[in-house]
């Protein structure tokens, strides 16, 4: 059944591609700032049809807290003791950034060298095309109760999904979800994605002095908040790089899949000569430990900037936490921590924009079962188990709404996709192999939860 379920799929795959490229051709950014909301309605009307013409006969849009719509729908197969399975995408996706850093146009998909370039082409628009494609392969014989969720406001971070599982939890329910917004350890190394950092967001403000005042009259004894602060934000890592907020722990370690160094810096794009930092395994590192960015500083910009002491300086800092970690407690570190480290008697604010929870699957039922076959088969080698550095706040609604539901975390979003970045692409065999992998795993799961 396999080799026919592959044959089918490579037929398939010429109906992905037109897919694919009508749906990255749909500006669908959830930001009408930004882009017209009409992008994002025709992209959900686009995923509504295509999943109607495929059995879920009662597809619908669904408003969610946000404003934004997300695509509902279910399909019931004949045999009612077959099990539920909920499958999920967004077809929102990131603003382009930077036009002039595209090679190829961000709304046109384009080949190159074999891969499909375009902004969403993998995040997550890869997604539902591989849930169209698997379902088309299998064609009347979905053995499962199928239901659909794709949402249109996953990368503004809003949660309008996240608000609309609780009340609606019935249209929801399932045994296994698939959220398809992660993928393999490379194209053609099959992996689940089996934990999710989670994350606290904080913006801490120093100031030291009035009002502006002459470096040359007063530098010396005044102390200018961004020399403070620079002190300060240095203290958050060791000499090797390594995140040292005071109170968290940064010695665990990784135990599934190890993420190879050599792949770990061509993935991230480190320059000739640049280290990795922390000094220890990059899995221990990515996955299993804490880990403090900053990501934004206000101050004066080197052009414009006057021979002037600082009054005021603030910094937003990203401090990303593994499983086994409480984001309350992590903020109540990094706030304490850098409290403690302000030099000069100078004053401090930590305001805390957000907070989420790191995640980790439980992978012992039936549905990890079905899918590590499948991927085997799929893939000819054996399924991985890896950490994703990123956080995914929806997994945590599902896993406290569905305690009994397995949720699953997989995709066409390998390393090299560089989703959110310029030039994202993705690799059209990773769209047919993983699609195989979900029409075989449909079949597995039915089979081990009904057999
Ligand atoms: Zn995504």
């Amino acid at each position: 059944m396999t080799d026919e379920l592959r044959q089918r799929i490579a037929a398939l795959m010429p109906q992905a591609r037109t897919d694919l490229a009508e749906l990255v051709a749909m500006k669908s950014v959830a930001d009408p700032r930004q882009f017209p909301p009409e992008e994002c309605a025709r992209a959900a009307q686009w995923t509504l049809d295509a999943f109607a013409e495929l059995g879920f006969t009662d597809a619908r849009l669904v408003e969610t807290a946000d404003g934004s719509k997300a695509v509902y729908g279910t399909r019931r197969c004949p045999n009612p003791d077959a099990p539920t399975v909920l499958l999920y995408a967004h077809y929102d996706v990131q603003p382009p950034l930077d036009d002039q850093a595209w090679r190829t146009p961000p709304f046109e998909l384009t080949e190159v060298d074999g891969r499909w370039y375009g902004r969403g082409s993998a995040d997550c628009k890869g997604n539902i095309v591989m849930h169209l494609t698997a379902l088309r392969a299998l064609r009347d014989d979905v053995p499962v109760h199928l239901k659909l969720i794709v949402e249109g406001s996953e990368e503004q971070g809003t949660g309008g999904l996240e608000e609309f599982v609780a009340p609606n939890a019935e249209l929801l329910k399932a045994d296994a979800i698939l959220v398809c917004d992660t993928g393999n350890a490379a194209v053609g190394s099959p992996a689940a994605t089996v934990s999710l950092r989670g994350m606290v967001n904080v913006v801490v403000k120093v100031e030291s002095l009035k009002t502006e005042v002459h470096s040359g009259m007063f530098g010396g004894p005044a102390p200018d908040a961004l020399s403070a602060l620079v002190r300060m934000l240095a203290t958050l890592r060791d000499e090797n790089g390594g995140t040292t907020v005071t109170g968290l722990d940064n010695t665990q370690t990784w135990t599934g899949e190890a993420y190879p160094p050599d792949r770990f810096r061509a993935d991230a794009g480190l320059l000739d000569g640049v280290e990795l930092l922390g000094g220890g395994h990059v899995s221990d590192l990515v996955w299993a430990r804490p880990a403090l960015s900053i990501l934004g500083i206000d101050c004066p910009p080197v052009v414009g900037s006057a021979a002037a002491l600082q009054p005021h300086a603030a910094a937003r800092l990203n401090l990303r936490i593994p499983p086994g970690t409480d984001p309350g407690q992590a903020q109540a570190a990094l706030t304490e921590h850098l409290k403690h480290a302000a030099p000069w008697g100078v004053h401090v604010t930590v305001e805390v924009e957000a907070t989420g929870s790191p995640f980790r699957a439980d992978t012992s039922g039936p549905a990890y079962a079905a899918l590590g076959e499948a991927m085997k088969e799929a893939y000819g080698t054996e399924m991985a188990m890896l950490g994703q550095g990123g956080s995914i706040p929806l997994c945590n609604v599902f896993a406290g709404q569905y305690p009994e539901a397995e949720i699953i975390l997989m995709g066409v979003e390998e390393p090299l996709t560089l989703m959110h970045a310029p030039n994202e692409s993705v690799h059209p065999d990773e769209i047919a192999g993983m699609a195989l992998t979900e029409a075989l795993f449909l079949r597995k799961f039915a089979d081990r939860k009904t057999g």
